[in-house]
């Protein structure tokens, strides 16, 4: 008989809460602090911008939050994703560890995103909004917006960052196709835009700026609302289906993970896989679980950055959050892995990273292209540069497990497909993909550049 491959849950099996990690963790979250006053950041303080019912779960104490039944009729067109065992991996790599991945490329935009984008955008249309701004880089998230937008009859509008929308245009696409429309920012259609180009009219133009731009937008207009792609505590809690999803499909197979491995970019992935087993670390209901970060070398955020308040956006209009930062000034080398050049994390996932709950480790483009490759070879599926690096972390633990000679569990994210990353792949094949040496003084140049809260500070 063969092995079982994929466990597969029955759309009855949809989870119908999120996981909700604030009143689990072991210390209070530090609120937001207002960019100017650095006076805690309250809930009507966001509502001309953000849907009322995401403000109120960004900072909701109850552990379990329900999925409205319209986006769980949204979640069946590809939920719940597969849980997949790496047998054929575990083969390659001549390891007693058992490999799970679960399979998140699967959604209509190629990953993670739509499950945070789909309930963002049903909340504001039940609220009446029309049209909803957001920022992308490389245009996941963009993409898993506008995708939502064509569902629920609101207007996206989505400002990409310049150099991407060049280098992309089938995200573009993408994105119009669902009816987002699309501007390369920096665009005239903003003061922070029409700031930038007066100044370098050739900008290849940055999350923040893009940020900035769509923040300004939404401001500017009363039926409209701004959406963000991750580092939110919503945008995590909206994400925890996919580890309550793999905690059923584990129990299935009988299994629990010794190690759980997600890569991070603003951490909602990655929290979104970890956080429900890591509820039962923090509730005292299982012990001896370990959780690993795996993020860029050339972003390393929780590997080098500080525990400090920063802003989420380059021009520091964004509220002050808690977070590991590399400094809102940090521009990062142009890995391919766009969703995880970001230089903070989400608040609860850095807490956990502090108070020793979450371990991290930093990776270089080629040894993630290199372990991409290898999976592609003898599992089939070729991930998009940003999963890559959740996949070494987990081949370092199945390689420690032999070393051991342990036949641990290991269970990794695998956060979307890599389709629209073939000039990448490209490049590495080529053997022209660059690893980038990161200066400590570039670093320690931004972290210098901190705002300076203490005196104000909660
Ligand atoms: C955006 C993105 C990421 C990084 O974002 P997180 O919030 O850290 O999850 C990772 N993988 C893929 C495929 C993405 O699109």
């Amino acid at each position: 008989m063969l092995a079982v491959k994929k466990y597969l849950l029955s759309e009855d099996d949809l989870p119908t809460r999120w996981y909700n990690v604030l009143p689990d963790l072991p210390r209070p979250l530090p609120p937001p602090l207002h960019p100017a006053t650095h006076r805690p950041v309250r809930p009507e303080d966001l509502a001309p911008l953000l849907a009322d019912e995401v403000v109120a779960q960004e900072f909701s104490p109850h552990r379990w939050i329900d999925i409205p039944d319209e986006v769980r009729e949204v979640y069946r067109i590809w939920r719940p994703s597969p849980l997949v065992r790496a047998d054929r991996l575990e083969k390659a790599l001549d390891t007693p560890a058992r490999i799970y991945f679960k399979y998140e490329a699967v959604s209509p935009a190629g990953s993670h995103k739509p499950n945070t984008a789909v309930p963002q955008v049903f909340y504001n249309a039940r609220q009446g909004v029309r049209r909803v701004t957001t920022e992308t880089g490389a245009g996941q998230w963009g993409s898993a917006l506008s995708f939502a937008g064509s569902l629920f009859g609101v207007e996206v509008t989505v400002y990409m960052v310049r150099a991407s929308f060049r280098q992309k245009p089938h995200r573009k696409t993408l994105m119009a196709t669902w009816g987002g429309e699309v501007h390369p920012s920096p665009s005239t259609r903003t003061r922070a835009g029409r700031d930038v180009l007066a100044r370098d009219p050739d900008s290849p133009g940055s999350l923040g700026i893009a940020i900035s731009e769509a923040v300004e937008d939404a401001l500017a207009h009363d039926d409209t609302r701004f959406a963000l792609g991750s580092v939110m505590n919503h945008v995590v809690l909206h994400q925890t289906v996919i580890g309550l999803e793999a905690k059923r499909q584990l129990e299935i197979a009988d299994d629990y993970p010794d190690v759980v491995v997600g890569c991070v970019g603003g951490g909602s992935n990655f929290s979104g896989l970890a956080f429900p087993f890591l509820a039962d670390t923090l509730t005292g209901t299982r012990t001896g679980t370990r959780f690993v970060a795996a993020e860029p070398a050339a972003c390393p955020t929780l590997t080098r950055g500080r525990l400090a308040y920063d802003h989420p956006d380059t021009a520091g209009l964004g509220p002050l959050l808690p977070m590991r930062t590399v400094g809102h000034g940090f521009i990062p080398p142009p890995i391919h892995a766009g969703g995880l050049r970001f230089h903070g994390d989400a608040p609860t996932l850095c807490l956990l990273h502090d108070e020793g709950y979450v371990e991290a480790r930093a990776y270089d483009q080629n040894e993630v292209f290199a372990e991409a490759v290898r999976f592609a070879r003898a599992e089939g599926f070729v991930m998009a540069p940003e999963s890559a690096h959740a996949l070494r972390g987990a081949v370092a633990e199945a390689l420690a497990a032999r070393e051991a000679g342990e036949a641990r569990t290991v269970l990794f994210g695998l956060s979307g497909h890599g389709h629209f990353d073939m000039g990448a792949f490209d490049e590495f094949l080529a053997g022209r993909l660059e690893d980038y040496a990161l200066p400590a003084e570039q670093i320690e140049a931004a972290l210098s550049a901190l705002p300076d809260v203490t005196a104000a500070g909660a």
